[in-house]
């Protein structure tokens, strides 16, 4: 058992950010009431049959009411309308966050309702598996990944560090950004991957002919890598496209100039280009390894990560 960091918490949205980050409070006694609160009364049932939390309500505003650290889990777009439900529930001195994708949507969703006296610091914790719901979660989800908070101008600085200590009682690495530049990083080294995975999955899937059998058959050559990545929340994933859009489209643009730099060098047996492009992007993972980020074992380490 960790100390208790704070009295009450809200957890709002109890997917598999929400409930992965409920475990760990349960687990380590960091709150004296754990307050869950999602919009269906299926997924608020389902999250106290797992015992997340030691009060359930499908008011977002009831939930919020009292608590000292409030966590807002939802698909990103619907940040806003959270914020809305729970603005007036706010106590003064309470610290309101999310894990939210991306983070100038949410900041321009959710700041302009935030009341005077409590601490609105945007959060996002680099972990996730593809899976989604309260089932999915799992503890020690956060352990050794970063959170990335992207605090407004006048934040307060005790806020913050009470916000920085819970995420590291959670194992996590804690960083702050601006905004704008966390969505443009978000952009090449999340979004911009899923992408490319949803398309090359939609491309296979749309050549029918193979996709019934050879497809799926030898998928262990390389695709099925990225139909992990592309069988992501469906909703999450459209949340984060419309709503980190510019960084998106610019990432986009660079990758398609980059796939036609490799096509040329292809069609043009410039052999040399290759092995240049493989070995620097063979280094890139080492260095990956080499941040303890990933494991050094086949399969990027996913039988032993991905539990
Ligand atoms: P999830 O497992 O799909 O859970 C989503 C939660 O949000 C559920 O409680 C759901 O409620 C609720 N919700 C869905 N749509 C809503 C709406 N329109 N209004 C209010 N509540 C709504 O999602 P997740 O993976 O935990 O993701 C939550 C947030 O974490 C997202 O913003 C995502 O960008 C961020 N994030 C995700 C990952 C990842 O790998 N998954 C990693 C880092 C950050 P009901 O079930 O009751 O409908």
């Amino acid at each position: 058992m960790s100390e208790i960091l704070f009295n009450r918490i809200a957890l709002i949205g109890i997917g598999l950010i929400g409930s992965s980050i409920a475990r760990d409070i349960r687990k380590l006694g960091l709150a004296r009431e754990v307050v869950i609160s999602t919009r269906s009364a299926e997924t608020l049932k389902r999250a106290e049959e797992l015992d997340l939390g030691t009060a359930y309500t499908t008011s977002a505003a009831d939930a919020a009411r009292d608590a000292d650290l409030v966590i807002v889990s939802v698909p990103v777009g619907a940040s806003e309308a959270v914020a809305q439900q729970i603005a007036s529930s706010l106590k003064p001195g309470a610290i309101v966050t999310d894990v939210g994708s991306t983070k100038a949507s949410v900041i321009a969703q959710m700041a302009p309702h935030m009341p005077e006296g409590v601490h609105f610091i945007p959060g996002h914790p680099l972990a996730g598996t593809e899976k989604s719901g309260p089932d999915a979660g799992f503890s020690g989800l956060f352990k050794g990944r970063w959170c990335i908070f992207t605090p407004l101008p006048d934040t307060d600085a005790d806020a913050l560090a009470r916000l920085g200590g819970f995420w590291q009682a959670l194992g996590s690495r804690v960083d702050e950004m601006d905004p704008q530049h966390h969505d443009k990083v978000l952009a090449i080294v999340s979004h911009l991957p899923h992408i490319i995975a949803y398309n090359i999955v939609g491309t296979a899937d749309d050549l029918e002919a193979v996709t019934e059998s050879e497809v799926i058959k030898y998928s262990a050559s390389g695709f099925r890598d990225f139909t992990r990545l592309a069988a992501s929340d469906p909703t999450m994933w459209r949340d984060v496209c419309l709503h980190n859009k510019d960084a998106i489209l610019e990432m986009l643009a660079r990758f398609s100039e980059d796939l036609a730099y490799l096509q040329r060098a292809i069609r043009w047996g410039e052999g040399d280009k290759l092995i240049e492009l493989f070995s620097r992007t063979r280094a890139v993972r080492r260095s990956i390894v080499e941040a303890g980020q990933d494991v050094d074992v086949p399969d990027f380490g996913r039988h032993t990560l991905d539990k």
